[in-house]
């Protein structure tokens, strides 16, 4: 049963609805904009290593077919229910609009606590849920494409492809039906740390925007900036580490066991190996303990970015949060009354439809790259090197100089794999901002950036639809 008053999926078509009051679309178009096309849930029954049978519940949705094929993670997570994982797809069709990822929205979602379950339980579930997809047509390089989210990653996306693979024999495709796979698996050098260091290029470029520093309050650039990160799973752990390496000082990390605070700032290798060896985040070395959590959040800081889960950000401590930008990493990490607390006090809301949109552009190059059957850089990186080699040569002998030996190698390299993917992400961020921002500057009756961005997406999604025409 949905429950409407608190529904995720409700609060996404909230935002939908103000944003869609600042364009000039059919009525009837914003609807199929809205809806979700299809929802696909499951159950299915998987052996445990005791022999005692678990009826799995699993979801995939498919919001928007505007595009082909559609995207989205898969979670594992207690939480999992329809309205979630609805809400979820909806964002992932505006996320790949904003940033120009020609995919349509989907997500899906299977209902369990993974801490619960063997490695091989975990393997058998996820085979079980891809046989599923393959079954009623829910996957494939053309159809839909899933890659990791909250609760999975790189070994379960091995597990999908292999057994896609294995039921769809010389699909010479097969690689691209998911995204996020081990290199090895036909993954892409640097999808891992795409998510947050999306999340950095987003904060990043805002905060080297001038005016908007200015009203509040703060200097332009990360460099300096106060930063707390909620979540030390993938995103939180590569959004952490890429503010500490441009500068920032990351003054406190949350995790659901405590939160741990170091005024002259943490290092999140350190923090991740402490946890790692003693089981948690708290008694960090030189760190003061924050024994509950959420208190976090309430910190004094210019940058909050919450990288675990939705609505943490709510009615009920949004007045308290003192940060002056708030990055949404994680998925509806702030809920409407949240954002309306936070938009009086002026705090500057980085929305998740896009700042957390590195992860689906890099799975995007992914899937080029799987469909083209070519690493990135192999054909042209040898030749870029022997290009440089011989520019230099020529420009020592003619200046009878000579440059440095790091110089030389920084000059010579040609782009690899992971430096043509940063490269790619870091444009289509910046891009991103930068669009969103034109589209608030011009506006000035848009109340806020996530209002901005809904627009940026409906205008895209709309346009799209436009072109296609409607079929009979
Ligand atoms: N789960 C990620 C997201 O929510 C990545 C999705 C993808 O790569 O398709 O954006």
């Amino acid at each position: 049963m949905l429950n409407e008053q608190y529904s995720f999926f409700h609060n996404v078509e909230r935002s939908f609805d103000k944003a869609a009051e600042f364009t000039k679309w059919d009525k009837g178009l914003l609807e199929q904009i809205k809806a979700c096309n299809s929802v696909y849930r499951m159950r299915f029954p998987v052996k445990m290593d005791d022999g005692r049978i678990e009826v799995i519940e699993a979801y995939r949705v498919q919001h928007s077919q505007h595009k082909s094929p559609c995207k989205g993670g898969i979670r594992f997570s207690e939480a999992v229910d329809q309205d979630e994982v609805m809400a979820l797809a909806s964002l992932m069709t505006y996320k790949c609009a904003i940033v120009n990822v020609p995919f349509g929205g989907a997500k899906g979602g299977i209902k369990i606590n993974p801490r619960n379950y063997s490695t091989y339980e975990l393997e058998k579930i996820t085979r079980r849920y891809t046989s599923e997809l393959v079954k009623k047509n829910f996957i494939g390089p053309g159809i839909d494409v899933p890659a990791p989210d909250y609760g999975t990653g790189e070994r379960e996306m091995a597990w999908i492809v292999d057994t896609y693979a294995s039921l769809k024999p010389g699909e010479i495709d097969a690689a691209g039906c998911v995204t996020g796979k081990p290199v090895s698996q036909g993954g892409v050098r640097g999808r891992k740390e795409a998510t947050g260091l999306g999340v950095f290029y987003g904060v990043r470029e805002v905060c080297n925007m001038a005016g908007r520093m200015k009203k509040l309050g703060l200097t332009p650039g990360v460099k300096g900036k106060k930063v707390v990160v909620q979540g030390l799973g993938n995103v939180g752990y590569h959004s952490a580490k890429f503010f500490r390496e441009h500068g920032s000082i990351v003054i406190a990390i949350a995790e659901y066991e405590g939160a741990i605070y170091n005024a002259n700032g943490l290092n999140e290798e350190e923090v991740f190996q402490h946890r790692k060896a003693t089981g948690s985040i708290l008694n960090f070395p030189g760190a003061t303990n924050i024994e509950k959590s959420t208190d976090a959040l309430e910190l004094e800081c210019d940058i909050l970015i919450p990288a675990a889960l939705e609505n943490v950000i709510n009615g009920s401590n949004a007045d308290r949060i003192k940060a002056k930008i708030i990055g949404e990493a994680a998925n509806g990490p702030l809920t409407p009354e949240a954002d309306v607390i936070l938009n009086k006090k002026s705090t500057l809301i980085v929305p998740d439809m896009y700042l957390n949109a590195g992860g689906v552009t890099v799975s995007y190059f992914e899937w080029l790259k799987n469909l083209s059957h070519v690493r990135y850089g192999r054909l042209e990186k040898r030749f870029t090197e022997n290009m440089n080699s011989h520019i230099l040569t020529q420009m020592e002998s003619l200046t009878g100089k000579t440059v440095s030996d790091a110089e030389r190698k920084f000059i010579m390299h040609g782009a690899e794999e992971v430096d043509l993917v940063h490269s790619g992400l870091e444009e289509t961020m910046i891009t991103a901002t930068q669009e969103i921002i034109a589209i608030w500057d011009k506006n000035p009756e848009i109340p806020d950036m996530r209002t901005a961005a809904y627009v940026c997406a409906i205008n895209k999604v709309a346009t799209s639809y436009n072109e296609l025409g409607i079929f009979p």
